[in-house]
């Protein structure tokens, strides 16, 4: 058989999607006008975007301090460009160190409120290299059952680089099923405890204090994923801020792809077990460093959320208001707790039915259906930024009231 068959099969063949785990194919979603993915925005400015000449509202964007746009930080990567050019062209270790990293690292260390950082080129990698150079062969890998594929993906190559790691999941946010799992493995080996400190998906925020001290009980280490926390939680400074429990967590995971405007990762730790990270984590050792601008943007940032730190408050607030509003109208958003707002519809074809609803209606949502989402847990994520107005915010909770009927959930 041909290793493309398959291929052809999925763009043209009904029958084939179904077996990908897809509802339908995408050459027939995109004939009833119902392919939700790779829209091509032809201008964005913050919350709106542009999409066939149409203004949009943006509700399906990571940028939640709606720094983009901000001038200094534009202006940062401007001249950080001019100075170093557009890209370092080489891995950390040989002529891709700026002093900028460096910089950045220190900064990053001292905000999240641990010894020291790594800076790797994309939050993925940032989990994949983290998880398989810390964990050895006879160690086991404890996760939440929702955290992000990165960290699936890390857990699978810490499973292929070494021949014996166990690997154990808990149910979702549940420290008691957690203490079970912890309880029942053996007594040799190390062990790594990672959940997300929000869900990326349902906007809830792990049981920290909870769970850390499970780690802590058990001789776990705890490794925490606040790609989504960063910016939002505890005054921009992650969940460990949030909770007041930083003492219990060993490893911070953040992405500069969402607050920070830019694209990139960083685990923070203990300085020796950065340094082991440096020296082990493949995808930071064969992959070219983070390009100059994308080191300024986040320096940037990081100026911008101290000396305005209303940005933090402004996206929360709004968080608030619409979990308040949309739960009030009926609608189903889960447990969320954060600026991460999902409308759970269930049914994959239903949300994508959904999604097309609010496009046609002017807002922009992003759809999340399996293998994002558990099966039959389709949704709508939606996400808000400091730098949507009161009339937008308005607008889209019109709009939220306007189709509740219509989408049958109220
Ligand atoms: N962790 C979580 C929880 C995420 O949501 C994401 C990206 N959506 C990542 C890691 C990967 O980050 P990046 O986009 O920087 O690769």
């Amino acid at each position: 058989m041909d290793l493309f068959e398959k291929c052809q099969g999925f763009y043209s063949d009904p029958k084939y999607a179904q077996k990908y785990g897809y509802p339908t194919n995408p050459r027939t979603a995109q004939m009833l006008g119902l392919y939700p993915y790779f829209i091509p925005i032809e201008h964005a400015e913050g919350p709106e975007a542009f999409i066939n000449g149409r203004k949009y509202i943006m509700i399906g964007s990571n940028n939640y301090l709606g720094l983009t746009t901000h001038p200094h930080v534009k202006e940062a990567a401007i001249e950080a460009i001019k100075k170093y050019g557009t890209s370092c062209t080489g891995s950390r270790f040989l002529n891709g160190t700026l002093n900028m990293h460096l910089e950045l690292e220190e900064r990053l260390a001292k905000f999240i409120g641990l010894e020291a950082g790594l800076v790797f080129s994309t939050g993925f990698q940032t989990n994949l290299g983290t998880i398989a150079a810390v964990i050895d062969d006879g160690d086991f890998i404890v996760t939440d059952k929702e955290v992000h594929a990165s960290i699936v993906d890390g857990v699978r190559m810490a499973r292929i680089s070494q021949r014996n790691v166990d690997v154990r999941r808990f149910e979702h946010n549940d420290p008691a099923d957690l203490e079970k799992v912890l309880k029942s493995l053996p007594d040799e080996g190390g062990r790594l405890v990672i959940v997300d400190g929000v869900f990326s998906m349902g906007g809830d925020i792990a049981r920290l204090p909870e769970i850390g001290t499970l780690c802590r009980t058990y001789g776990a280490r705890f490794m925490v994923d606040d790609a989504h926390s960063l910016g939002v939680l505890g005054g921009g400074r992650g969940t460990g801020v949030h909770f007041n429990c930083l003492d219990k967590v060993d490893l911070v995971m953040g992405t500069f792809s969402k607050s920070f405007a830019s694209i990139g990762g960083v685990i923070a730790g203990r300085k020796d077990v950065i340094h082991w990270i440096q020296h082990f984590a493949r995808p930071f050792m064969f992959s070219a460093s983070l390009p100059p601008a994308n080191v300024a943007t986040v320096l940037a940032c990081l100026d911008v959320i101290e000396k305005e730190p209303e940005r933090v408050e402004r996206v929360n607030a709004i968080g608030k208001r619409v979990r308040t509003e949309l739960r009030s109208m009926g609608y189903n958003i889960g447990e969320s707790e954060t600026p991460i707002i999902p409308i759970v519809i269930g049914d994959s074809m239903n949300t994508i039915k959904a999604w097309k609803i609010f496009f046609e209606a002017g807002i922009y949502t992003n759809v999340a259906i399996p293998p994002a989402v558990p099966p039959d847990y389709g949704l709508l994520r939606t996400s808000y930024m400091a730098t949507h107005t009161d009339e937008q915010v308005e607008r889209v909770l019109g709009t939220f009231k306007q189709v509740r009927d219509l989408l049958h959930l109220g």
